[in-house]
């Protein structure tokens, strides 16, 4: 039995009221419940952290920033509309949770961090779980040229303006999710890529997000 299936066994039961409580606040894609459901979230936190993995709250992964909060990552997942074998662009590796989520819905995952140490310790739990997305160090206001265009964008740090280069990243057809505000709080907008140079925008909930920092981002 692999280090991830034994673990996975741990905090089952917290596991599920968590996906309870996230239903409860209006997700209803049952597949990414069902992702939710079967990711041990707390291998994605410091061990001194473990026993609040299953709170939906974000909490902190080292060099100030955060695991988002699970309705969060579920939120923006569910705005993704992920069909399997779509190729997803995320901008905020992290502690690579949200990556594992598009994993687990069949999606080809690329993600991009700007912190070397959360960059390789995301690697390491990934691989260590079985799941083989494409990691990348650098600034993602730029996105990732060389894999696109995506089938779907998901930001996971809070955005001055719209990254035009995303945009231009996208399938037609394709969704950017970006949190877009001041440094206090953001509004979720979805982009769709709707023709070669026609965008539709759909403003939704607000949030609270770590900068996205970088030539396209916060200085
Ligand atoms: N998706 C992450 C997860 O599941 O843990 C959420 C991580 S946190 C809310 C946002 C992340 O975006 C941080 O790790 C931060 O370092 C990263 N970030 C901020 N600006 C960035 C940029 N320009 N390029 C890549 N990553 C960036």
């Amino acid at each position: 039995m692999t280090k991830g299936n034994r673990s996975k066994k741990r905090f089952s039961r917290r596991r599920a009221a968590l996906v309870k409580t996230i239903e409860e606040k209006g997700i209803k894609n049952q597949q990414v419940l069902q992702a939710i459901h079967s990711i041990p979230r707390h291998l994605f936190v410091d061990t001194a952290f473990e026993n609040r993995a299953y709170e939906d709250s974000a909490l902190p992964i080292g060099n100030g920033q955060t695991i988002s909060q699970p309705y969060t990552v579920a939120a923006q997942t569910e705005l993704l509309e992920v069909q399997e074998g779509d190729k997803i662009l995320e901008i905020g590796t992290g502690s690579g949770y949200q990556s594992a989520v598009l994993c687990e819905l069949g999606a080809d995952v690329y993600s991009v961090e700007r912190h070397d140490k959360l960059y390789r310790s995301a690697k390491e739990i990934l691989q260590e779980l079985g799941y083989r997305p494409h990691l990348k160090l650098g600034d993602g206001t730029l996105g990732w040229s060389a894999y696109a265009p995506y089938d779907g964008i998901v930001v996971t740090a809070g955005a001055p303006v719209v990254p035009e280069d995303l945009m231009h990243q996208l399938k037609i057809g394709g969704r950017l999710v970006v949190p877009v505000g001041d440094q206090k709080s953001q509004v979720m907008i979805r982009i769709t890529r709707t023709g070669e140079d026609e965008f539709k925008e759909e403003r939704l909930n607000h949030f609270k997000f770590v900068p996205l920092i970088g030539e396209k981002g916060w200085d």
